[in-house]
């Protein structure tokens, strides 16, 4: 009997690889850091064979450092960075360009053009109903366009079938197997804004009006899957899971049923809520995606997701640009040193405002300021400003289902923050459960590849070894939580349209 599995988690910023022994419990876990590259104003790139190196580095450094037989583990699991994109030569394996990032901006004019051809078509709707995604230069479509565009004879290469695509699992996937397998999920592919979400596949109508051939587009499987094998010191271990970080985090949270919902919290936050079997459409300004299934051939589910772009990292920004703390854990400390935030309210729209207020002209604030207003108060207003960002997305989603979250259970760096989730269950006036595990992420992924390769039976296996978790339960009144959110709202309305 196999005893362990490893998570390999590709990440925006570093690499890590997590060993889970059966119960899930983490044996061991390394972690490499790699370079990001900013060639121009809102430019975003990764070095794909850095990433490669970097997450061999951590797999062997893992395997290595908990002294575990290799033949001993059951599977690998993958997860990744979403919607960054690879293209490389399918003979020697180079990439043609450094992998655009999904926060590089450059491709916004090809989704402008795209909107517009829809538009003029009478098809405005398309890629949403299509693909469940807002069009934006965020997704890989418009990014793979540019590179085939602007790579000296990359779109020749391409259309001959020398030429691979790949979001960064497809990419690894390829590179572990020895070039044997080009691959990916479904949570993957609906990132692409290439993927028909309902069908299962690949769009033609997107990848014409993109002039992206077909032939350079990985095959698709469910996320529970035997991908194929990686050889580690002459021993071939299948890999038997892939989901894109989001989704792979919902997994690990034990989110299996229509519902249930998980928040990161991250630098920024990221909102996911089981569908079920059904994708549904938001009228409020949320993604529908694919979540990761272990349903095999049963179909797939889905779920709706929504995200805040300044999450913790307005914390960092208390610490590193205002100073007003040393530690991002000061935070907790200091909110909690005042009733409340004494007025004093902060809409960190730093990068303007997501879902539901869709504004990229919003700017920050911080208002309500007095003579009387103390460091407490702003940090105060800080942290609370984490979780109204967030009412904002869970109000938006109940919407879109027509009831309350079944349940929300939290992960991420600032859910370390106990203030902060307090706070996040009275406004939104549901109990909410921080996941002893920390790594849901590497736990999603492991899960998937564990099921797959027969280490555990299934979903209620896992829920089994899933341990409870710490609840918060709402303890405001509701007069209270009225007011509070009428001040927050009041302020978002004066940070809108603030930008030239
Ligand atoms: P990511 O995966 O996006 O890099 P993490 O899940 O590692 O993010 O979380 C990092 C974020 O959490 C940072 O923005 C940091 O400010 C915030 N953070 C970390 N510890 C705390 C804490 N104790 N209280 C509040 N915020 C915290």
């Amino acid at each position: 009997m196999k005893k362990y599995v490893l998570a390999l988690d590709q990440g925006t910023t570093s690499s890590r690889a997590i060993l889970f022994d059966s119960g899930q419990r983490i044996l061991g876990q390394a972690q490499k850091e790699f370079a990001q590259h900013y060639p121009r104003e809102g430019w975003v790139e990764h070095d794909p064979l850095e990433i490669y190196a970097s997450i061999t580095a951590v797999m062997m450094e893992v395997i290595a450092q908990c002294d575990v037989a290799v033949s001993d583990i059951a599977a690998i699991g993958i997860t990744n960075q979403r919607e960054t994109t690879v293209l490389w030569d399918r003979h020697t394996g180079r990439p043609v360009y450094n992998a655009i990032v999904w926060q590089c901006r450059r491709t916004a004019r090809i989704v402008d053009g795209l909107r517009s051809s829809f538009e003029a078509e009478g098809r405005g709707g398309y890629i949403r109903e299509t693909t469940g995604l807002v069009p934006d230069a965020y997704f890989s479509a418009t990014k793979i366009a540019w590179i085939l565009d602007n790579v000296e004879g990359c779109r020749r290469a391409a259309e001959a079938g020398d030429v691979l695509f790949g979001t960064v699992d497809t990419w690894l996937l390829w590179k572990l197997t020895g070039g044997a397998v080009h691959a990916t999920d479904y949570t993957n592919a609906s990132r692409t804004m290439l993927f028909n979400i309902h069908s299962l596949q690949w769009d033609d109508t997107l990848l014409s009006k993109l002039d992206i051939p077909r032939a350079i587009l990985p095959q698709v499987f469910p996320s529970s899957h035997l991908y194929g094998a990686v050889n580690i010191q002459g021993t071939e271990i299948p890999i038997a899971g892939i989901a894109g970080d989001q989704q792979a985090a919902l997994f690990g949270q034990c989110c299996f049923e229509k519902g249930e919902a998980k928040n990161t919290y991250g630098t920024g936050c990221f909102l996911l809520m089981n569908t079920g079997a059904a994708a549904c459409a938001s009228a409020n300004g949320l993604l529908t995606t694919i979540a990761a299934g272990a349903d095999g051939d049963r179909g797939v589910q889905y779920a709706l997701e929504g995200s805040v772009f300044a999450g913790g990292s307005v914390i960092q920004w208390l610490r590193d640009e205002l100073r007003l703390i040393t530690e991002a854990s000061d935070s907790e400390y200091f909110a909690q040193k005042v009733a409340d935030s004494g007025g004093v309210y902060l809409v960190p729209a730093f990068t303007g405002l997501g879902s539901p207020y869709w504004d990229m002209r919003a700017r920050g604030i911080l208002i309500g300021i007095t003579r009387g207003t103390k460091r407490c108060h702003i940090v105060r207003a800080a942290e609370e400003a984490i979780a109204y960002q967030c009412w904002d997305l869970i109000r938006a989603m109940e919407k879109d289902v027509g009831g309350p979250l079944k349940r929300l259970r939290v992960d991420g760096g600032a859910a370390r923050d106990s203030f902060l989730l307090q706070f996040q269950a009275d406004i939104i006036n549901r109990v909410i459960t921080r996941s002893a595990v920390n790594e849901t992420t590497a736990l999603g992924a492991a899960s998937l590849a564990g099921l797959r390769a027969g280490l555990w039976k299934d979903r209620e296996a896992l829920l089994g070894m899933s341990p409870p978790g710490t609840d918060f339960v709402p303890a405001m009144e509701d007069s209270r939580r009225e007011a509070l959110l009428a001040g927050w709202h009041r302020a978002v309305s004066r940070s809108l349209a603030w930008a030239e």
